[in-house]
C-alpha cells in the first residue's frame, strides 16, 4: 500500500521507515489459579505499518479493537508473540535507555501521568538529565525552550508552576514536552486528547500536527475518534478486534470508505448536519477476543456477510491507490495487497471536512 502525505512531506526514497512493525502479534495469556494458562486473549494479529518522518498515521477502533496493545508493543512496553519491530530499519532493541531516546509514548490521563509532587522544572530537567540532553549550567533554558516548543508561554512563568495549577490540555502539553526531552524520532499518542474537555481538544491536535510539520516526527495517533484522525492523520489503519480491517490516505478513506465497519465508524463520528447524536450502541458489539469469531471477526455484526465470511479470513485487497480493505466483497475487483500501513501514495493536502469532536479554541 502506498501513498504520500497530504501535508506535503514525503517518505524520502530508499530511506527505512523510523519505526516499522512487521507482522506483530499478541495473545495474551489468562491463568487462573497455580499460574495454569487457561485461555489466550487474541488482542493483535498480524499487523504490519510503517511510520515515516514527517507523519501522522492514526490507528483508529472501538474499545478492544487492539490499537493500545499495538501502541504498547511499539514502545517495547509490551513483548509481542510474534512479529518484528524495527527501528531505523533495523531490529529494535528490547527496551533501554537507547530505544527511549529514539520512541516517546505519550498516555491518555494527563492527570495521572505528571506527579503532583513536582514542579515543570523538575519534571521536564528530569529527562534532560538522564539523557544528557542538557548540561546542568544550561537546564533552565532547555526546559524553557521545551514549553515554548508545546506553545506552553511565556515559559518563565510555566517553569515556575506545579501540576496542580494547569489545565488538562496544558498537562497534556506538558507530557509532549516531557517526550521532545529525549529528542526522539517517533511519537506514540495513545488517545492524547479523549480525556480532555471537548473545548481543550482541537489545541492539542494542532500542536502534533506542528510538530509533525516543524519538527518531522513520525507520530501514530491512537484513537476511537475517527472524525479527529481525518482531521489530523495523512495515513488512517481501521482496527476491529485486533486486525487492521482497512487502512489509507486518511481523507480518501473517510470520504470512500470500503470496509463495512469503517462504514458503521463513520456513521457514528460527529456530523453537524445531523440533529442526533450518533453512537455505535444499537451495531451490536465487538466480540470476545478469547474466542474471536472465525473467518472474518466482523462477520457477527456485518450486514453483507455471506456463509464463506464466518469460514475464511479475508485477504486485504487493494481497493483505490494506496487503499486496502479486508474484505470478500472486493474479492471480483481487486488484487490482494500486501497488508502494511504504509503513507506511499500521493494525496493532496485538503481541508478536513470532517469536524473532529474539537470545534472550539486553544486552550491556552
Ligand atoms: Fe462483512 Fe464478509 Fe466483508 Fe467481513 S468479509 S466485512 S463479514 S462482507
Amino acid at each position: 500500500m502506498t501513498h504520500t502525505p497530504r501535508h506535503g512531506a514525503q517518505p524520502t526514497g530508499g530511506e527505512p521507515p523510523a519505526l516499522e512493525a512487521r507482522a506483530l502479534t499478541k495473545h495474551f495469556p489468562i491463568r487462573r489459579g497455580w499460574g495454569m494458562r487457561t485461555a489466550l486473549v487474541h488482542a493483535v494479529e498480524d499487523v504490519s505499518l510503517r511510520l515515516y518522518g514527517g507523519t501522522v498515521t492514526a490507528v483508529v477502533g472501538e474499545s478492544g479493537s487492539g490499537k493500545s496493545t499495538l501502541a504498547r508493543m511499539l514502545a517495547r512496553l509490551i513483548e509481542p508473540t510474534s512479529g518484528q519491530v524495527l527501528l531505523g530499519g533495523a531490529p529494535a532493541p528490547h527496551g533501554g535507555r537507547e530505544y527511549s531516546s529514539a520512541v516517546q509514548l505519550v498516555l491518555q490521563d494527563p492527570f495521572a501521568s505528571l506527579n503532583p509532587i513536582h514542579g515543570l522544572r523538575y519534571i521536564l530537567g528530569r529527562p534532560l538529565k538522564i539523557h544528557g540532553t542538557a548540561q546542568d549550567s544550561s537546564a533552565d533554558e532547555a526546559i524553557k525552550d521545551l514549553l515554548r516548543r508545546v506553545a506552553l508561554t511565556p515559559a518563565e512563568q510555566f517553569i515556575e508552576k506545579m501540576p496542580h495549577e494547569l489545565s488538562g490540555g496544558q498537562r497534556q502539553r506538558v507530557a509532549i514536552a516531557r517526550a521532545l526531552a529525549v529528542q526522539p524520532h517517533v511519537l506514540l499518542a495513545d488517545e492524547p486528547v479523549s480525556m480532555l474537555d471537548v473545548s481543550i481538544r482541537l489545541g492539542v491536535l494542532n500542536l502534533l500536527a506542528d510538530l509533525r510539520d516543524r519538527e518531522q516526527l513520525a507520530i501514530l495517533y491512537v484513537t476511537h475518534d475517527i472524525a479527529s484522525a481525518r482531521y489530523l492523520a495523512d495515513t488512517i489503519a481501521v482496527m476491529y478486534a485486533g486486525r487492521v480491517v482497512e487502512a489509507g490516505p486518511a481523507v480518501q478513506l473517510t470520504d470512500h470508505p470500503q470496509h463495512p465497519y469503517t462504514q458503521l465508524l463513520l456513521s457514528a463520528a460527529p456530523d453537524p448536519d445531523r440533529a442526533e447524536a450518533p453512537s455505535l450502541a444499537g451495531a451490536g458489539s465487538p466480540p470476545s477476543l478469547v474466542n474471536p469469531p472465525s473467518g472474518c471477526r466482523f462477520h457477527p455484526r456485518c450486514p453483507f456477510a455471506m456463509p464463506r465470511c464466518a469460514e475464511q479470513l479475508p485477504p486485504a485487497f487493494e481497493v483505490g491507490p494506496g487503499q486496502t480493505s479486508a474484505c470478500w466483497l472486493h474479492e471480483t475487483s481487486a488484487t490482494v495487497s500486501a497488508n502494511t500501513v504504509s503513507p506511499d501514495t500521493v494525496e493532496e493536502r485538503t481541508t478536513s471536512s470532517a469536524t473532529p469532536e474539537t470545534n472550539a479554541p486553544e486552550d491556552q
